[in-house]
């Protein structure tokens, strides 16, 4: 497109956006946003619950899941800050046997190695990230980058997934937070196309595909949510669910073991205030998968790799209505009603003082009341 090109027509026209990650287009549909609703109403989240339950398997000291289905009994530690296991019930093994099939090109298999971790950020079972203070959510951070390194050093992983499915709507067994971590022997679909569009760009233009992206984000801001001196939370152009956030390095870095103690620090900062914005869109604890976008681990150094993460989260008008990829999206191609600028735009005006610390009697209130734990007070950060 020109420096003239006129984007202002997009917030009336339907058009397709290219996705350049992806190399995909998404079908942008903004005179829908104002249709009637008629479809699914889900139950709103409950609220917090207690610290501790008795019958959680990621609680310190109780018995994990392993044991209720007459496996070895396994007992968490009584963990005081985080606390990583292997999963038990893990989607792959380390020691997958040797499986090699193709008829025809047509009926292929491949027999597929990996590690499966789980990481609980806290021993308290009803926190969020939105709710962790600053010091347990860079404990957090320091964790995934030990991960990230460990895993790195085995020869035959090539891939480290880093993910994170809150709530019920995102299909997460457990409301206690915590993520996974799947160590892979091949890259799998997403990341693979990711690092060939990011490799073909740089060979295009010797330049880095996110850079030149989040300086024409920062020329137009008009997406921005977000941003601390080393990290950018935007609605990316290309958004496909309705409130979904990119969250960019501003230091061009390939992986989490590339960061500096700073950036470490204001990585848990920006965590923490894209959940608020988003606890504070719905008055919800707002339901997401999210998870890290790093340079493979095959051995390569992937300069042109630049480290990201992703939001996805469901809801598409109130905490109870979510968005469903369903009909022409299974069949054709992504689509979205609101326009990425217009959600920016709420979710900028959501705050950053979450609600359940904003004063009764003047929601907009700054002085937080918080119940039982040091307020989560605005960031210093700009
Ligand atoms: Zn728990
Ligand atoms: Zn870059
Ligand atoms: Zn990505």
């Amino acid at each position: 497109m020109s420096d003239s090109a006129d984007f202002s027509e997009l917030a009336r026209t339907a058009h397709r956006r290219f996705n350049p990650l992806l190399r995909e287009w998404v079908l942008v549909s903004p005179h829908r946003a104002r249709r009637p609703w008629q479809g699914k109403v889900a139950d709103p989240a409950p609220v917090a619950g207690p610290h501790y339950d008795p019958s959680c398997y990621l609680c310190p000291g109780n018995e994990r899941a392993a044991s209720l289905v007459g496996g070895t009994p396994v007992r968490n530690p009584k963990y005081s800050s985080t606390f990583v296991f292997d999963n038990d019930f893990a989607a792959l093994h380390s020691d997958a046997p040797q499986v090699l099939i193709d008829e025809s090109g047509l009926l292929v298999a491949r027999a597929e190695s990996g590690i499966c971790r789980v990481v609980c950020f806290s021993p308290r079972h009803d926190l969020t990230v939105s709710r962790m203070s600053p010091a347990e959510l860079r404990a957090v951070v320091n964790v995934w980058a030990e991960q990230f390194t460990s895993l790195y050093a085995l020869e035959w992983v090539r891939h480290v997934q880093i993910f994170e499915n809150r709530g019920a709507l995102m299909g997460a067994s457990n409301p206690h937070p915590h993520c996974q971590i799947w160590a892979d022997a091949s890259l799998p679909n997403v990341s693979d196309r990711e690092v060939a569009a990011q490799a073909q760009y740089r060979a295009e233009k010797h330049s880095c595909l996110l850079c030149d992206y989040l300086a024409l984000e920062e020329e137009r801001d008009e997406r921005m949510v977000c941003q601390n001196d080393s990290f950018v939370a935007l609605v990316p152009y290309w958004a496909v669910w309705p409130f979904e956030i990119l969250l960019l390095s501003k230091r061009h870095v390939s992986a989490i073991d590339e960061l500096s103690p700073l950036e470490r620090d204001h990585l848990a900062d920006i965590l923490r205030r894209v959940t608020t914005h988003y606890d504070n869109l719905f008055l919800t604890s707002f339901p997401y998968s999210m998870g890290f976008h790093q340079r493979p681990t095959d051995g390569h150094t992937h300069p042109e790799f630049h480290f990201h993460a992703h939001y996805f989260p469901p809801l598409l008008r109130s905490a109870t209505v979510q968005k469903f990829m369903v009909g022409y999206e299974l069949l054709a191609s992504p689509q979205r009603d609101i326009t990425p600028e217009s959600a920016a735009e709420r979710l900028r005006e959501a705050g950053e003082i979450h609600y359940l610390d904003r004063s009764l009697e003047n929601p907009q209130d700054t002085s937080a009341t918080n119940v039982g734990r040091e307020p989560n007070t605005g960031s210093s950060f700009k």
